[in-house]
């Protein structure tokens, strides 16, 4: 599998209510120098001996990079990258491209908040390359939108993905949420059938989580808006699929469906126990059992990149039984599941010897399939995902 490289952008114009991302307010100024820094992160990381950890820590045993690996994806997350000109777009890939051999089939995501485009702005983000936008639509009911602390409405989410197909976008993602405050499973629906007669090529199903200390927590309990119960919230999900399947989407993770064609392949690198490299403060990269994180605080991200300082921190080389343990839970996310022979192959280990005896009476309890020399969850089973994969720990 070849190389993905993510780059973050930490800046949002507001910021919702449930939301534990690495960002922060937009800053003009520091948004310049950011991007300053992102390319020069990246050049520098194509440097023999500089991916894979350079200077952090003993470098003898971590990868180096042999010579412009392919890299056939690029992912611009965050925070939100569409506050990003195109023309910073276009220096960042410029970075990308020279560093790294870009396919010429390359898969270019910009994650999209509605709010900060328009067809103008849209269009010149195609000039400067991208080819696939992901957009956090997360609702089309107003009342729910205002509830996460969205900025958009849900006409203007409509609107943005129009502006996306006249501009010659390919590949349209939707991100949607469910299980929010107040919403019933009429109104999910309601958000599902829009979604469906929009006609996007992909789509991610995320299930509000609500960290400790989330501001909206708090309105929750001042304003007496609760979460439907659980079991109304399983069945949403499936529910959810159901009529996505019926309208030709093809379900292949837990939490995304696609048309055929469209998966991301950024994000099936993160499933597949593929390599990717992160850029930008708080990125997290992996390279052939290498992992580490960037630095996650903008500011002095910036700051040590002026000053020819090292980002990176945390460094670990995982070791061969956690890097089974982990290709174990993140293959099971897929819905094409293990392939025994393939994972022994890839791993060492023919996982149903070591784990067929736990994982038998899951099969009973209608979780986990087993055909064709492959095992993998069922849909009921990945709505009770972690306890299933708690079998591997
Ligand atoms: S736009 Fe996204 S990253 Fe920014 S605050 Fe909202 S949820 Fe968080």
């Amino acid at each position: 599998m070849k190389l993905g490289l993510y780059v973050h952008i930490p800046f949002c114009q507001h910021i919702c209510s449930y939301c534990n991302f690495n960002r922060g307010l937009l800053d003009a100024d520091l948004k310049r120098k950011y991007v300053d820094a992102l390319v020069t992160e990246i050049t520098a990381s194509g440097a023999v001996g500089q991916w894979g950890c350079g200077a952090v820590g003993s470098t003898a045993s971590l990868p180096h990079c042999p010579t412009a690996p392919l890299v056939d994806s690029v992912f611009f997350g965050g925070g939100t990258p569409s506050l990003l000109e195109s023309g910073e777009v276009a220096r960042i890939l410029r970075a990308c491209g020279e560093t790294y051999s870009l396919t010429p089939d390359a898969e270019i995501t910009l994650e999209t908040n509605p709010e900060t485009v328009s067809a103008e702005r849209l269009a010149a983000f195609r000039e400067a390359g991208i080819n696939r936008i992901s957009c956090g639509v997360q609702s089309f009911d107003d009342e729910e939108l205002k509830k996460l602390g969205r900025i958009h409405s849900a006409e203007k989410a409509v609107e943005v993905i129009g502006d996306a197909r006249r501009a010659g976008f390919a590949s349209v993602s939707l991100d949607l949420m469910l299980w929010l405050p107040g919403q019933s499973p009429a109104s999910w629906y309601r958000t599902v059938d829009r979604a469906i007669r929009l006609g996007p090529d992909h789509l991610s199903l995320y299930l509000l989580e609500l960290y400790p200390n989330a501001p909206l927590k708090e309105e929750m309990a001042r304003a007496g808006w609760s979460q439907t119960p659980d079991d109304d919230a399983a069945e949403m999900y499936l529910e959810g699929l159901t009529r996505l399947d019926a309208a030709g989407y093809v379900q292949y993770e837990i939490s995304n469906v696609a048309r055929p064609g469209h998966r991301s392949r950024h994000n099936v690198k993160y499933w597949q126990s593929g390599n990717w490299l992160g850029f930008g403060c708080g990125a997290h990269s992996t390279v052939d059992g290498v992992r580490w994180k960037n630095i996650a605080a903008t500011a002095e991200y910036v700051a040590r990149i002026a000053s020819g300082q090292d980002v990176r921190q945390d460094v670990q080389i995982l070791s061969p039984a956690s890097r089974v343990e982990e290709a174990l839970f993140t293959g099971l996310r897929l819905n094409e599941g293990i392939n025994e022979s393939a994972f022994a192959e890839q791993w060492g280990i023919f996982p149903w010897d070591r784990y067929g005896d736990a994982l038998e009476p899951r099969i009973e309890a209608g979780h986990v399939w087993r055909c064709a020399g492959s095992f993998g969850l069922t849909r009921s089973g990945m709505l009770v995902a972690n306890d299933v994969l708690s079998t591997f720990v």
